[in-house]
């Protein structure tokens, strides 16, 4: 094993629910996504990757359930995650550069969508999609969007699904902002927020700093 450097422990943060994930591979693969030299192939690479590494993180306390099973040698006890209900809302359009990841390691998952916009005169956001499995009540809901900046869009993003019956919701980014955190703790005290680092603030347009910059565009190469 190298002996250089390890990846220091998040630094605590002051919202009781963000979890800031420091793994090494983590904090790498998001310092390349950073990085303005990064293509777009990469980048969607990257997302993905990270995706499905945070969901290993957010998934760790998912309920199980003990079941037999027979081994080529004899039978034993072994633990399967309890029902297949678990759903995941990427936020259009960036959300959907998670999606895949996350489907790797929990492929029976199911998909909801949903798209929101803010309306120019009443600033309200608004959505002009949303399709979510029917059976709310029973399902667990990962809402995916890469960036938890202003959190207007994912503060209305989780008051759709609440009202659609959803009960439990944990929110996955890969970058936040101080004030979208506040925001969604503010809104939606019990909803857990999943993100690889905390960023400074944002600049006068909704851009998290340090960021990334613009991570739809990133993704699909819209730039
Ligand atoms: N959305 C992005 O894609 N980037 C930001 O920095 C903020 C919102």
């Amino acid at each position: 094993m190298s002996t250089g450097p390890t990846a220091p422990a998040p630094a605590p943060t002051p919202f009781a629910t963000l979890n800031v994930i420091g793994h090494p591979l983590i904090q790498h693969k998001l310092t390349m996504l950073r990085d303005a030299g990064t293509p777009t192939k990469i980048f969607k690479e990257l997302v993905d990757e990270l995706a499905m590494l945070m969901a290993y993180e957010a998934t760790k306390d998912l309920a199980l359930q003990q079941v037999r099973v027979r081994t080529p040698l004899e039978e034993t006890n072994g633990m399967k995650v309890r029902g297949k209900k678990l759903t995941l809302v990427p936020i259009l359009r960036a959300g959907l550069g998670m999606v895949e990841g996350i489907l790797r390691l929990v492929p029976s998952a199911r998909v909801g969508h949903i798209g929101i916009y803010r309306d120019h005169s009443t600033l309200e956001p608004v959505d002009y999609y949303f399709k979510i499995p029917r059976d709310t009540e029973e399902r667990d809901f990962f809402v995916l969007d890469p960036m938890l900046a202003t959190g207007g869009s994912a503060v209305a993003a989780v008051t759709s699904l609440k009202r659609s019956g959803a009960q439990r919701i944990r929110f996955l980014c890969l970058v936040a902002a101080p004030d979208g955190v506040q925001r969604m703790e503010r809104a939606h005290p019990d909803v857990q927020i999943y993100a690889a680092a905390l960023d400074r603030q944002l600049n006068d347009h909704g851009y998290i700093l340090p960021g990334l910059g613009d991570a739809g565009d990133r993704l699909f190469g819209t730039r």
